[in-house]
């Protein structure tokens, strides 16, 4: 990853916001700026110079893998930050106004008083995040194909008898055993009623029989994430069953087919939202489209009818709609796709027509 490349592109957004630095306290941006992959430290970008702040357990780590000036912390994270502000003599300063806690920023404006003019800053770093540079789509795509080639033998496992737990228990091990190095998220297996619940992590509960079984999880490979979710009937499917699998389905696909680069997220978002109301759903189908996926597992940008900026071809989303009926159940079928001005590539090689076991 070209570290350097990455904080010149920060440096040219700070100067358009006309600010001498900004603090980095959101460790992904850190570790996108820098490579950093501890759990602990500051990122300073100057227009000069990136400094980063580090602590005795991490400077080992960060002489080997940062690409910044290092910064050690005596005292405290806070006096670390103040102390390279004076030493800097910088006036005006950038805060990430989303990541920031506030006893951090009392801690500063108190030691440093009028000197330093702060300015409140959303989303610089993220926006650059936005479009994965080749390396973050073949990491990703690491990530997602690993995950498919777990996710492939584990149907085997589900059936009626089984926990929810068990499924989850047993698809993390193997998850872990192909190479993860860890995963992305709490794993959801939610079947029967549960499985209206679009975040219900594996509970007690044991599969029953003529019951969806919703299964969606992720891994981090290479620091980056991937996300699907898949939809299984264990049972025999009635009409209903099958109306509802096919509606997101075909949301699916026609969003996947029909995207591009240079919609607005909020136009992606309406590919699948229009076909599920048309189908009569629309009530039962909450939550946004998607979402970017790359050193988080939800970053930039949001597919959701309420955000109408522009989604960059390079971009790295989810697309993943679903349909839930309380007291009844529900499906959802997720994929990855790279966006770009053609329109999109699938990576998740999973099927998707309605597996039944
Ligand atoms: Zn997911
Ligand atoms: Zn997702």
């Amino acid at each position: 990853m070209d570290f350097l490349a990455r904080q010149e592109r920060v440096r040219r957004a700070l100067v358009e916001q006309q600010l001498e630095a900004l603090i980095v306290t959101h460790l992904p941006n850190i570790r996108y700026l820098t490579g950093f992959t501890g759990s602990a430290g500051i990122a300073l970008l100057t227009l000069e110079a990136t400094y980063f702040i580090a602590d005795s357990r991490y400077l080992l780590q960060a002489q080997t893998e940062v690409a910044a000036r290092l910064f050690p912390v005596e005292d405290s994270y806070e006096r670390a930050v103040v102390d390279l502000l004076k030493r800097e003599r910088l006036r005006r300063v950038g805060l990430e106004a989303e990541r920031l806690n506030l006893a951090r920023y009392e801690f500063f404006t108190r030691e440093l008083g009028e000197g330093i003019e702060w300015v409140s800053t959303r989303g610089v770093i993220e926006a650059l995040r936005m479009v994965k540079e080749a390396e973050e789509q073949q990491a990703i795509r690491r990530a997602v194909e690993l995950a498919a080639q777990v996710f492939a033998k584990l149907v085997e496992e589900i059936r009626p008898g089984v926990r929810e737990r068990e499924i989850a228990a047993e698809l993390e091990y193997r998850l872990r055993r192909a190479g993860a190095e860890r995963l992305a998220f709490e794993t959801i297996v939610a079947s029967g009623e549960r499985s209206a619940l679009p975040h219900g992590v594996a509970s007690e509960k044991r599969i029953g029989y003529n019951e969806f079984v919703v299964i969606d999880f992720g891994v981090v490979v290479g620091g980056y994430c991937s996300d699907m979710t898949r939809t299984i009937y264990v049972g025999m499917p009635d009409a209903r069953a099958r109306e509802i699998y096919a509606a997101v389905l075909d949301a699916q696909l026609r969003c996947e087919q029909e995207m591009r680069a240079g919609m607005r997220a909020c136009e992606i978002d309406a590919l699948t939202r229009d076909l599920i109301a048309a189908r009569g759903y629309g009530a039962f189908y909450g939550h946004a489209t998607g979402h970017g996926i790359g050193l988080e597992v939800h970053e930039a940008p949001r597919l959701s009818r309420h955000n109408e900026a522009r989604v960059p071809a390079g971009a790295v989303v989810t697309v993943e709609p679903g349909i839930y009926l309380p007291g009844w159940g529900g499906v959802r079928i997720e994929d990855v796709v790279i966006v770009n001005e053609r329109g999109s590539e699938v990576l998740t090689p999973t099927p998707k027509d309605l597996l039944v076991v």
